[in-house]
Formats: C-alpha cells, structure tokens, sequence
C-alpha cells in the first residue's frame, strides 16, 4: 500500500533563525509516524541548513526548483547535480507560481524533471487548471496537456528512472493555492484518479506505486476528507507548511488516514475510482 507523503513548500520564506525553530520541532515532533513520509521544500540558500539539521531525522528536505541546464553560463541557475549535493531527495518541477511568470512551460519543465532525474533526485511534478479553465469545462484537458511529456515524453531509460526514483506528482488547482479555498475532495480524487489513469496508459505497474499529491490550501481543518479519498496519497503545503503546528497536524492526520485505509483495505492500490 502507498504510503501517505506531506511536502512542505516554503517558497520566498524563512530566515536562519526562524527556520532552525521550525526544523528543530519538525525533527522532535515527525519521527514515528506510521505510513508517512514528510519533507520540506526550501529555498535554495537554505539547503545546507536543512541538511545540518535533519541529516539524522526521518525528514526529507529538497528543492524548490532545478534548472533546465546542467552546466555553462546561466547566471543565477542551480542545477540539479549542485542540488543533490545537499543531500536533497526532492525537487519540485513545473508549479504554477513558475509557469504562471511564464518562466515554466510544458517542454522546460520536462527538461528540468529530466535533469533531477539523472541527478538522483525526486521531482515532485506540478500540474493543475487555473479557474477560467475549469468553468469552462477544460480542466481534465490541461491536466493532460501537463502529463503528455512526462506520460510519453521521457524515454524508457528515463522513465524506468522516474519509477526507480518514485516520481511524484501534485495536482495542484492553480485556483486553490493560496487562496483558503480547496477542491472538493471528489474534485480532487476525480482528478488524481484521472492522472494514475493517464500514467497506467503507459505502464500500470507505476500507475500503483506513484504518489499523487493534493495541493491547494490544505491544512489540517481539510485534510482528513481530503487524505480519505483512495487515490490522494499526500499534500503538498504551502502556507500550512510555514507553522509547524499545522504541518505537524496535517502528518498526523495522513497517518490516521493511511492507518484507516490499511485497516479497511490492506490490498489498497489504485481504485481508479471517479467520484
Ligand atoms: C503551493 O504553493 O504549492 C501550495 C499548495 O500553497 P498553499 O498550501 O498555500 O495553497
């Protein structure tokens, strides 16, 4: 059965002092919770930080970012090798705060989804509608424009690379980030449901093991209904993740969920379920 995975995205937060409190509780608090993998997402001037920090503890830490280059003269571009030698596990690809200041479309984001890759890391892939898109109806059909270079774009080595690293993707409604207002959880499960499906197109084997995040101001007020639902297998948390006791909360609560679903369904893998 999937494990649940919470993933913290700090974006432009943090100070050193502040983010030695926050990790120091994070580190006390997560270090026993059954069927849950937690990380945090840091900007990159803090990664060493974070690797002095956690380096013992059950937390991952990663990237928020990686660039589509992997060496040459790119003023200001981190590359995903540079990343990986912070002892990175993670790195977000494609959110939509990047594609959104148009720095991000499908194609460079593939290619830095292909750099973390080769560099060991784990991308965590973004996708998700914007609301205009949504009402009208398209949602599902950019969603799949998103997945199309990762479903088959990458070629096998890659690919059987994403499964070994166990890509992950976050379905992010670009309409719920930041804003206090979710997807539905049957929204949500349709399209998580909707994207394993798009992945078993290609290879149903990973279509089981690969994690799908909801993202989209989840907080532990939603994130039970939410990490209920079979094919929603973690958050991705952006403002929740800034306030330690909201994302330790939310841990616990995808640990409660996950324990539930065990309990019910111990041969739980995808439900291919549309709500
Ligand atoms: C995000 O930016 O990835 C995010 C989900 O933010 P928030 O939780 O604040 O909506």
């Amino acid at each position: 059965m999937r494990r649940k995975l919470v993933i913290g995205n700090w974006k432009l937060h943090g100070s050193l002092l502040e983010n030695q409190g926050l990790l120091n509780r994070l580190k006390q608090e997560l270090h026993d919770l059954e069927g849950v993998d937690a990380a945090v997402c840091l900007p990159y001037v803090y990664l060493y930080q974070a690797q002095a920090v956690l380096r013992d503890s059950a937390i991952a830490w990663g990237a928020q970012n990686v660039s589509q280059f992997t060496e040459g003269a790119y003023t200001s571009c981190i590359s995903a090798k540079m990343v990986a030698e912070f002892g990175c596990t993670y790195t977000i690809v494609g959110h939509s705060e990047r594609r959104a200041l148009k720095l991000e479309s499908n194609q460079v984001a593939t290619k830095r989804l292909l750099n973390a890759l080769h560099a060991g890391l784990t991308p965590i892939f973004c996708v998700g509608e914007t609301l205009d898109e949504r009402d009208g109806g398209m949602a599902e059909l950019i969603v799949r424009n998103q997945m199309l270079n990762v479903v088959y774009g990458l070629d096998n080595k890659s690919f059987a690379l994403a499964k070994k690293l166990n890509m992950v993707i976050a379905y992010e409604p670009v309409w719920a980030i930041g804003t206090g207002e979710h997807a539905t959880p049957e929204q949500a499960q349709r399209m998580h449901s909707f994207i394993r499906m798009m992945i078993a197109e290609r290879d149903r084997e990973f279509a089981e093991q690969i994690r799908i995040l909801y993202g989209g101001s989840m907080a532990p007020k939603n994130a039970e209904s939410l990490l209920n639902m079979p094919d929603i297998d973690g958050g991705l948390l952006g403002r929740a993740a800034l306030v330690a006791e909201d994302f330790i909360d939310t841990c616990r609560i995808a640990s409660h969920c996950w324990q539930q679903q065990a309990k019910f369904n111990p041969q739980a893998h995808t439900s291919a379920v549309i709500v």
